[in-house]
């Protein structure tokens, strides 16, 4: 109950929706818990996960209808899509739904990349009603005050432990593999296909002789061949609270699905950190009190599609999910950097209260700076829509604000990185403390 009084009062806190986008939310607020408020506010929405198998996704005049920021939309599409829809975001920043030629998608990316020097940036769907069905269910208002539980800091005997055992030359292996392995990891590909049943196999292998840990593949609609990884270690004492970390697998780069991705900052480098958090943690032996997830999402640069499906399915079945971290480009840094960056926009107030207080207590000495990504910048925003506290960290990038210039360019390497690993490191250790902190451990 006492989770339910917070999430309430985090309720009030929050901005007033419009009545006209989310109608029911004035009488859900005042007397449901929160996943039946959830459950409320996605009963109306199409299922995101497809049960057969996936789309091929890959024709270049199929229609794909894309919720982006107002100004994306006039700056990059005015004349590739069809404006249908313009409305009031929640920052008070005009969003737009278009409907635009998949193959015409990529100009949209390198737009928000080049120009809007940023990353993401856009939803995309199927069809015009699950567009609509977005923007209407849209939870984040509520999501960026709510608290969902209360976050501790008190689980030093399972966290400090493990920090010492975070390898940059493992990081660096996982990534040379991603990176490597495959020209692209484009999701419309069958290499994209591929590098997730790679991710599924080596999660599987860390998980190896544990009957508490699963790993699936998760398909959804819109994301051509590329299924998300799923990996879950069900909780002893609390297994109907969830934690999440999570990462994006696909790579993009001009010249469409075929031309030379590596992706090994974007974001190679946050699925092969999230990897090193697993082996340290299931080597350990360690059973947490909450059940965690760990996530390598589909189609994210292709407008956030994989996590997308995920996150609204957990709202549809009501999950009860208690923080969100996600990584996206880890691994660059030059000279006079910070040495992470915390997203301050699109994302839960307390969780980021949560993730400075790790930093202080766990890893402390360097420099955690703050960074505004804009709407739908990565993953995160999926489960803040939804209604989820989430959070994201990003690379120290370079001392006057920017990130990699390689990103979505056939550049983006591991040699472009210097070879290593080492900018990852302390994003291993703080997802490490987030694990521990927000499943906490059983027995204790
Ligand atoms: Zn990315």
């Amino acid at each position: 109950m006492r989770a339910i009084g917070r999430f309430r009062r985090g309720v009030r806190r929050a901005r007033p929706v419009p009545r006209r986008e989310a109608p029911f939310l004035e009488i859900a607020v005042s007397r449901f818990a929160p996943q039946l408020l959830l459950s409320l506010a996605a009963s109306v929405a199409a299922p995101a996960i497809a049960s057969g198998p996936a789309a091929a996704g890959d024709d270049p005049l199929k229609p794909v209808y894309v919720v982006a920021a107002e100004r994306t939309h006039r700056a990059a599409l005015a004349d590739a899509g069809t404006r249908l829809r313009t409305l009031a975001g929640r920052d008070g920043e005009a969003l737009a739904i278009s409907r635009v030629p998949a193959g015409r998608l990529p100009e949209l990316v390198r737009h928000v990349h080049e120009k809007e020097k940023r990353c993401g940036g856009f939803f995309a769907f199927d069809s015009r009603e699950q567009a609509e069905a977005f923007v209407r269910d849209d939870l984040s208002a509520l999501a960026v005050s709510a608290q969902a539980v209360e976050y501790t800091v008190d689980n030093q005997a399972t966290v400090t432990p493990w920090l010492g055992q975070v390898r940059e030359a493992d990081i660096r292996a996982t990534i040379r593999s991603l990176s490597g392995n495959w020209t692209t990891r484009h999701a419309a590909t069958a290499s994209g296909r591929a590098a997730s049943d790679w991710i599924r196999d080596s999660w599987k292998r860390l998980a190896a002789n544990r009957a508490d840990v699963s790993v699936e593949q998760v398909a959804c609609g819109n994301c051509g061949q590329q299924p998300s990884v799923v990996l879950t270690v069900r909780g002893n004492e609390l297994p109907d609270e969830v934690a999440v970390l999570g990462a994006h697998m696909d790579s993009i780069a001009s010249g469409g699905s075929s031309a030379s991705a590596p992706g090994a900052d974007d974001d190679a480098s946050g699925v092969a950190t999230l990897t090193e958090v697993l082996r340290v943690a299931l080597g350990s032996g360690w059973k947490p009190r909450r059940t965690v997830k760990f996530m390598a999402y589909a189609a994210e640069e292709i407008g956030l599609r994989g996590s997308n499906a995920i996150a609204v399915d957990h709202r549809n079945r009501g999950v009860n999910v208690v923080g969100v971290l996600q990584l996206d480009m880890t691994n660059y840094r030059t000279a006079g950097a910070a040495d992470l960056r915390l997203i301050s926009d699109n994302s839960n107030a307390g969780l980021q209260g949560l993730v400075r207080q790790l930093y202080s207590r766990y890893l402390g000495g360097g420099t955690l700076a703050e960074y505004r990504c804009g709407y739908g910048c990565s993953d995160h925003a999926s489960w803040t829509s939804a209604g989820y506290p989430a959070a994201m960290l990003f690379e120290g990038g370079t001392a006057t604000g920017g990130y990699s210039p390689h990103i979505h360019t056939r550049n983006d390497t591991l040699a472009n990185m210097g070879n290593s690993a080492a900018n990852s490191v302390p994003f291993a250790k703080l997802g490490l403390a987030f694990l521990g902190e927000l499943g906490k451990t059983s027995g204790m």
